[in-house]
């Protein structure tokens, strides 16, 4: 007989993998060292730089330390943009204005402007058809695009999305209607000084004009000024420069499947980020997450029936290009993975999962999302994954997405405020534990979640 003492004593080897998983988690302070770690090694690590290289390296030490199997590093090609030294938007003219403070990021991917700047006029406006129907109302001039966030909107990923167009196209749209530079206001929620950047992208056939992120209080005080004195002059001047594409990797391993070996359960994140802030939240706690997660059902010796891989993407930020590596390099066992979980909505506490599984499959994801009831993390919503599981979509892959309490994600967002001291310890191992209960039930589901048929 197994003596009552032996199960006191070694209680997180015994009993329910939830329970063990979340007594864990709580009980390790490991999920936010990881975070510590790599906002150490690799505070900015935007692609192509040698911070990403950095990350590269550490994230393939930190998953053979967790005890994970078949690390390995996969190859993708990535663009290689350097934002450099100088970013500045100055009031010239009228001169009582000249001390305006607008504080500006250039938006990834933009073109320098000359080492003197572009000094132009401004026109406001608030979307693309806004800036259509002011017709040769842009020549010659910097646009200012200034939507905010819908504050009204009740997910803040929905207002982002609501508002993100004028960042990623902006500069292409400027160009369209003959003007000579693109203005942003960041998108945030928050109104201070603190200005945002993103990715943007410039499209053939259309002149690359510079583009810029703003500050929400900086672009406040821009739209007031402009109401006030229309001939309002501004200088932009920004020194970034793109070059060319360079070699890089995912960052990959397993917990390799017991009766179902063959069938992938994907756990990812991205291991870039932009080169302002650490990177904390986007997404160096989604990393710290999944790192978390696996380290702990190696630790607790939990082995799913399905194979569990980790998967710490390249290039989220300015191209998915590690996301669409990894299809590629795996169109041969596409069809056996049976979910891909991803972590990108920061390191703040769990709330639950979204996914576009449906029927069966659902129900069963559904059944395990109610196991985190207790950690506050149960809801379970329609939606698909992040921008690198969505990939995968167009395989069919049933996508899910690990959602984060989201009120004051885009206050920090690809700005200097995304530091690890913006990351609070216990959510963040409450993520990694709401990641790790449903990525390894999902792994040891029964054949509900087996895809029989191409769906
Ligand atoms: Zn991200």
């Amino acid at each position: 007989m197994f003596p009552a003492f032996a199960i006191l004593a070694f209680p997180l080897l015994q009993g329910d993998p939830v329970d063990r998983i979340l007594a864990a988690a709580l009980g390790s302070g490991k999920a936010y060292a990881t975070l510590r770690d790599l906002c150490q090694v690799a505070p900015h690590r935007l692609s192509g730089s040698e911070g990403a290289e950095r990350a590269v390296l550490w994230a393939k030490e930190a998953m053979a330390s967790a005890g994970l199997e078949s690390v390995r590093l996969e190859p993708c090609s990535v663009p290689k943009w350097e934002r450099g030294k100088v970013a500045s938007l100055e009031v010239i003219a009228p001169a009582e204005s000249r001390a305006t403070w607008l504080p500006v990021l250039a938006l990834g991917g933009s073109v320098a402007t000359p080492s003197s700047g572009i000094e132009a006029g401004v026109i406001e406006v608030t979307s693309f058809e806004d800036l259509a129907a002011k017709g040769e109302g842009a020549r010659g001039k910097i646009v200012f695009f200034d939507r905010p966030m819908d504050p009204k909107v009740l997910d803040p990923f929905e207002a982002y999305g609501g508002a993100v167009d004028q960042r990623g196209r902006g500069a292409v749209e400027a160009a369209k209607h003959g003007g000579v530079a693109a203005i942003v206001r960041s998108m945030s929620l928050a109104v201070d000084d603190v200005p945002h950047t993103g990715a943007m992208h410039y499209e053939d056939g259309t002149q690359r004009v510079p583009t810029a992120a703003v500050s929400t209080a900086g672009a406040e005080r821009l739209s007031a000024l402009l109401r006030a004195k229309p001939d309002l002059r501004l200088r932009l001047r920004l020194d970034c420069a793109d070059r060319g594409e360079v070699p890089s990797s995912n960052v990959v391993g397993e917990i390799r499947g017991g009766k179902l070996a063959d069938e992938i359960v994907l756990v990812g994140a991205h291991l870039d980020g932009w080169d302002v802030g650490q990177g904390a939240h986007d997404d160096g706690s989604g990393c710290a997450e999944v790192l978390e997660a696996m380290r702990l059902l190696r630790a607790l010796d939990l082995r799913p029936a399905r194979t569990l891989r980790a998967v710490l993407f390249m290039n989220e930020e300015n191209g998915t290009r590690g996301a669409r590596a990894y299809r590629e390099a795996h169109r041969d066992e596409v069809a056996r993975h049976v979910l891909a979980i991803e972590t990108d909505r920061g390191g703040f506490a769990p709330r639950g999962f979204s996914t576009d599984a449906a029927g069966d499959a659902l129900a069963a994801l559904r059944a395990i999302a109610a196991r985190l009831e207790p950690a506050g993390a149960s809801q379970l919503r329609a939606g698909g994954g992040g921008a690198d599981v969505s990939v995968l979509q167009q395989d069919r892959v049933p996508l899910m997405e690990l959602l984060a309490e989201p009120s004051r994600y885009f206050d920090v967002h690809h700005s200097e405020r995304d530091t690890l001291d913006a990351v609070h310890p216990r959510e963040l191992e409450l993520g990694a534990a709401a990641l790790a209960v449903m990525a390894f039930e999902a792994a040891d589901a029964g054949p509900e979640l087996s895809r029989q048929t191409p769906r």
